[in-house]
């Protein structure tokens, strides 16, 4: 049996042609071509139109990575949830893959610049009456044999003056430290 399907977009209802090819959304219900979701090369250019990032701000908690994303239009769309894959990242907002490739470039910015802060290695030596630490960022910074210690408060002291992300840093894994060394 031949049947006749009108190209009726599931956006704007309108009737459309199509151009070189048809756009359709993934549907995974439908299971007969007349289900198909099927969108008009105008709503396609809406679309493409409005997802333009001109701003995108990532954030991790909890292992929960987000993003607050804003569009040229100055639509702000707050704390999606998102995933990086390959070159793209993944929301839970459908959008074109240039779209996702450019939040992708955000993300891997964003990712390098917390990173620099980060500490590669922090190696501690125990000599008389005093310990030292040597240690380094992802960025590049380096602080070599800086003598520290913990005051009366618990605090972490340090011979030179470091930012606050280093001290935290430093103070975190030289409790590791003590705890290997417990025996
Ligand atoms: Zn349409």
């Amino acid at each position: 049996m031949i049947r006749t399907l009108a190209l009726i977009c599931c956006d704007c209802k309108q009737e459309f042609t199509p151009k070189d090819k048809i756009y359709y959304r993934d549907n995974f219900l439908s299971k007969d071509i007349k289900d198909a979701q099927l969108i008009c090369d105008t709503c396609i250019a809406k679309w493409q139109e409005k997802w333009k990032i001109s701003k995108a701000d990532f954030q991790e908690k909890d292992y929960v990575l987000r993003v607050t994303i804003t569009l040229e239009n100055g639509t702000v769309l707050e704390n999606l949830d998102c995933t990086p894959l390959e070159t793209t990242v993944i929301t839970e907002e459908e959008m074109p893959l240039g779209a996702q490739e450019k939040l992708y470039e955000y993300y891997v910015q964003w990712d390098t610049a917390r990173k620099e802060k980060v500490l590669k290695d922090c190696i501690f030596e125990d000599a008389f009456m005093r310990t030292t630490v040597t240690c380094t960022t992802y960025g590049g910074e380096h602080y070599e044999n800086m003598a520290i210690r913990f005051n009366m408060k618990g605090e972490l002291e340090t011979e030179q003056e470091v930012p606050d992300y280093i001290r935290n840093q430093i103070a975190e894994a030289f409790k590791l430290y003590e705890a290997q060394n417990i025996d």
